[in-house]
């Protein structure tokens, strides 16, 4: 028989069905039997009475929570059941994988929740929780809807090695591999080969892959191989053509998941999806340095120009209360720190046609106009102390007619937890890679 989904049974009152789903909870009476079933779609209550198979009542007593069953059986109007008030009286069952009890943790049990380095080990188990089906839908969604924009808006995909030959950004974070004979890296960024789609005509192209950092921190929003979205687009005049971009791309995709998925995420995460408005703020990072210190926040001296984690929060802050929007561009960062490819104010050598993205206090972003004149790029490159030849296969990009161009990398579960409102990265990515995490 074919398999009816939990939200359609309204739709088959009085019609034997056959459901497929999880046992989240089993009520084991003298006479009656109550099974509570979920499928991706919701949960539904199953009834058995003993008596009429008392064989079958044997084997649904020995059931453990979570199996994996398939259940045939009548559907019945009844408005006692809070569940959608319907029942299931059961005819026929299938134990297709019963579940061994007892279970390593309940993932139902919103009480007594373990801490997420637990959950992680038994990660199968905590994805079943209504959280985790709902945040993978809204990701796909979220995904779904930034393709869309880029397709319309005339962006090519590309997919570009992770295995390569020399370093993408700096030589910190970079994980080395044996490769044959020699040594090879893993991509820390889709960076120089973006930048090559420019040099072949593609003119706007994004990529959605896996970026590997060998960051040894342990904090809330890192991993050792995280999902980055990635676009470059070519004549352009200056990074503002990046950021009008990506302001308008963010506003589309977060109002797609506001129109499709706001009450769902209200009932389960309890907040509603806020779209961010456009234009988002701009601050230069001269302006912020004086708002951090007119607001009392020291930074770290060794900073040099960089923001730390509680300079972001302070500064989102104030733009918060200020034009009152979650997302803001940072802009014209320093040189001292920004990679040698970004291209420098002509009015002010010692800053950076760059950006970052914060939102909800984090970083989620951070662009730029490169450097796309052959001898400027490689100058730059000789004063960051870098050997040229191991990028010259890059600088060959900028030797046979390449445009200005400028674009961005992201981090897809950091714009999750800001969509969300998830304190941890650990909770917004499928599996979590850390220093210490490589199982599952
Ligand atoms: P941070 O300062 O937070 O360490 P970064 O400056 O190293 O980040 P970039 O190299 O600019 O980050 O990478 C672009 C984007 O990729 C970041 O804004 C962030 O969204 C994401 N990202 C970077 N590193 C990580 C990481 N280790 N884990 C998850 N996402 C990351």
């Amino acid at each position: 028989m074919t398999r009816t989904l939990i939200n359609d049974l309204n739709n088959h009152i009085d019609e034997v069905v056959t459901v497929k789903g999880w046992l989240q909870t089993l009520r084991d009476q003298k006479n009656m039997q109550f099974l509570i079933l979920r499928d991706r779609t919701g949960l539904v209550q199953v009834a058995h009475y003993r008596p009429e198979h008392p064989e079958l009542g044997e084997h649904i007593s020995a059931l453990g929570t979570e199996s994996a069953l398939t259940v045939t059986g009548k559907v019945v109007k009844n408005e006692v059941v809070k569940l959608g008030g319907l029942e299931i009286q059961l005819h026929d069952l299938v134990i297709e994988n019963n579940a061994e009890a007892p279970l390593p943790y309940d993932p139902f049990d919103q009480e007594n929740m373990p801490a997420i380095d637990f959950r992680m080990d038994w990660r199968y188990l905590d994805l079943r929780r209504d959280q985790n089906l709902l945040l993978f839908r809204v990701q796909t969604l979220l995904e779904h809807a930034m393709r869309e924009f880029w397709v319309n808006e005339g962006f090519i995909e590309i997919h570009s090695p992770k295995i390569m030959g020399s370093p993408s950004e700096s030589g910190a974070e970079l994980f080395e591999i044996d490769y044959f004979e020699r040594k090879a890296y893993l991509a820390q960024s889709p960076q120089f080969y973006k930048q090559m789609a420019m040099a072949a005509g593609f003119e706007r192209v994004f990529e959605v892959g896996p970026v590997f950092r060998a960051d040894p921190s342990y904090t809330s929003r890192h991993m050792t191989e995280f999902t980055g979205l990635d676009i470059e687009i070519s004549w352009i005049e200056s990074h503002e053509d990046v950021l009008k971009f990506t302001e308008r791309w963010l506003n589309y995709a977060f109002q797609r998941v506001k129109d499709e998925l706001d009450e769902e995420i209200m009932k389960v995460f309890g907040i509603e999806v806020t779209v961010p408005e456009v234009p988002f703020p701009r601050l230069t990072m001269a302006e912020t340095l004086d708002v951090l210190k007119k607001v009392g926040y020291d930074l770290p001296k060794e900073r040099k120009g960089d923001l730390d984690p509680g300079g972001e929060r302070a500064i989102a802050e104030y733009v918060k209360n200020e034009f009152n929007n979650e997302f803001f561009f940072l802009i014209d960062w320093p040189i001292t720190v920004r990679p040698f490819y970004h291209m420098r104010h002509p009015d002010n050598p010692d800053l950076t046609r760059s950006f970052d993205l914060i939102a909800g206090g984090l970083e989620i972003a951070t662009g730029a106009q490169r450097e796309h004149r052959y001898e400027v790029l490689k100058k730059q490159a000789l004063e960051y102390g870098l050997g040229l030849e191991s990028i010259q296969f890059y600088l060959d990009f900028f030797r046979y007619g390449c445009p200005p161009h400028g674009g961005f990398g992201m981090g897809l579960s950091r714009l999750l937890m800001v969509l969300l409102k998830l304190p941890n990265i650990r909770e917004a990515v499928y599996l979590f890679r850390g220093p210490n995490r490589l199982h599952p």
